[in-house]
């Protein structure tokens, strides 16, 4: 059976083109993993610069020729510092320099690569390098969990060998340039490299779709769906850990806002359920990073500061009340009024959660009973603000 090259050719740059197409597509599906979609338009550009290596490279037009050569450097520079942006390590001042200066460089290179044959596989080899070095090893780390080790490596291996023949440079040193596109033997590398990028994206699909369920599945054991903080289970769990480990008595906040009920009966529950968020975003914008707060349920919430003085405690909680009452006071154009009472408690470090819970509840207690939209708990009081 004879195959036409040509046909080939042209399946795997649609093949190419649609793995980009897929990426943007699964980047849309979930818009946090935001390098998805850089590495969607490195797939598209790379076919579109491969399709104008296929269109016109064969014609002695330098400038088509330099312009595709700087789409596929260029998308390559994007498959790194994607990659890199999705790794987790954000996107470092660094990686985006590195990843510039490496796709000049190889531009220079590329566009000089017919005149001197050394610098052309400079050329390919800096590339390859840095293909190897950055994006595939970003790739087998995930790859690895889907695969085992060997063939991982194997695919890894294989993708840059073929990578490294159907470069260019590589390219014009076997073939005149104007004789190597559409050669059969380039076409059939250029295949089996798009053939194996098809296969280790499928699988970074892959490990990604997995790691996204299982990243679900823990947050959906440990945090309130609606505000987005620490659930019951996962508060009491981690205040009992600090409560063991500080050093410095601990104080807690317990949190009730005030009429819910009403507000619910009288404004719907959705926009309950705003207020509920807001108050989420109130104590996070109120606290440290080294405070810990919940949603206990309802509307009931719960902050541990793990080092705190009765100042500091009293502090924190006067700020929390009054910043809510502010915050709440409109919601989707309506105007609420929404407050919150606070009971504090605060303990040496190494005595039992239940006692500090305890305490707090009787503080909560004491607030309500005294009109609400106050703070109670342990000297000194304040005068509470109506
Ligand atoms: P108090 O000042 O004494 O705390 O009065 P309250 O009305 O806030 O007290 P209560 O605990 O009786 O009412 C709590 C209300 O919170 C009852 C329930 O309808 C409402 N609630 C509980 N969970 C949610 C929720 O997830 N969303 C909304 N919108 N309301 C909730
Ligand atoms: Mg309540
Ligand atoms: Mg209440």
């Amino acid at each position: 059976m004879s195959i036409d090259f040509k046909t080939l050719f042209l399946l795997t740059l649609d093949v190419e083109a649609m793995l980009g197409v897929l990426l943007l597509f699964s980047w849309m599906q979930n818009t946090a993993v935001r390098a998805v979609a850089w590495w969607g338009c490195a797939y598209l550009l790379r076919s579109l610069s491969i399709g104008l290596y296929g269109m016109y490279g064969a014609l002695p037009d330098l400038i088509t020729i330099t312009v595709a050569d700087v789409i596929l450097f260029g998308s390559y520079a994007v498959t790194w510092t994607g990659a890199r942006i999705f790794d987790g390590r954000g996107p470092r001042p660094g990686s985006l320099i590195t990843g510039a200066a490496v796709w000049l460089l190889a531009c220079q290179f590329a566009e000089f690569a017919q005149a001197a044959a050394i610098r052309a596989s400079l050329s390919a080899a800096i590339i390859a390098a840095f293909m190897w070095l950055t994006a595939y090893e970003f790739w087998r780390s995930r790859a690895e969990r889907l695969l085992s080790r060997w063939p991982a490596i194997f695919i890894l291996f294989a993708n840059g060998a073929m990578f490294l023949l159907r470069s260019p440079p590589i390219a014009r040193l076997a073939w005149p340039v104007d004789e190597h596109v559409f050669s059969s033997a380039w076409l059939t590398v250029i295949s089996s490299e798009s053939l194996l990028a098809t296969i280790s994206t499928a699988f970074i699909l892959l490990a990604m779709a997995k790691e996204r369920a299982e990243l679900r599945h823990k947050t959906a054991a440990t945090k309130d769906p609606l505000t987005g903080l620490a659930n019951r289970r996962s508060f009491f769990q981690e205040a009992s850990r600090l409560m063991q480990t500080s050093d410095r008595p601990v104080a807690l906040l317990m949190v009730d806002l005030d009429h819910f009920k009403s507000i619910n009966d009288q404004f719907g529950h959705a926009a309950g359920d705003e207020i509920l968020r807001i108050f989420a975003k109130t104590a996070s914008a109120n606290l440290r990073p080294s405070d810990l707060v919940g949603r206990l349920g309802g509307e009931e919430f719960a902050v541990l500061l793990p080092a705190a003085s009765q100042e500091g405690a009293w502090f924190v909680a006067e700020r929390l009340r009054s910043a809510f009452a502010t915050a709440a006071g409109t919601v989707n154009g309506l105007s609420i009024e929404a407050t919150a009472s606070v009971g504090i408690s605060i303990l040496d470090p190494g005595q039992d959660m239940s006692a500090l819970v305890d305490r707090a509840d009787q503080a909560l207690y004491r607030a309500k009973a005294s009109g609400r939209n106050r703070v109670a708990g342990p000297q000194p009081q304040f005068s509470p603000a109506a």
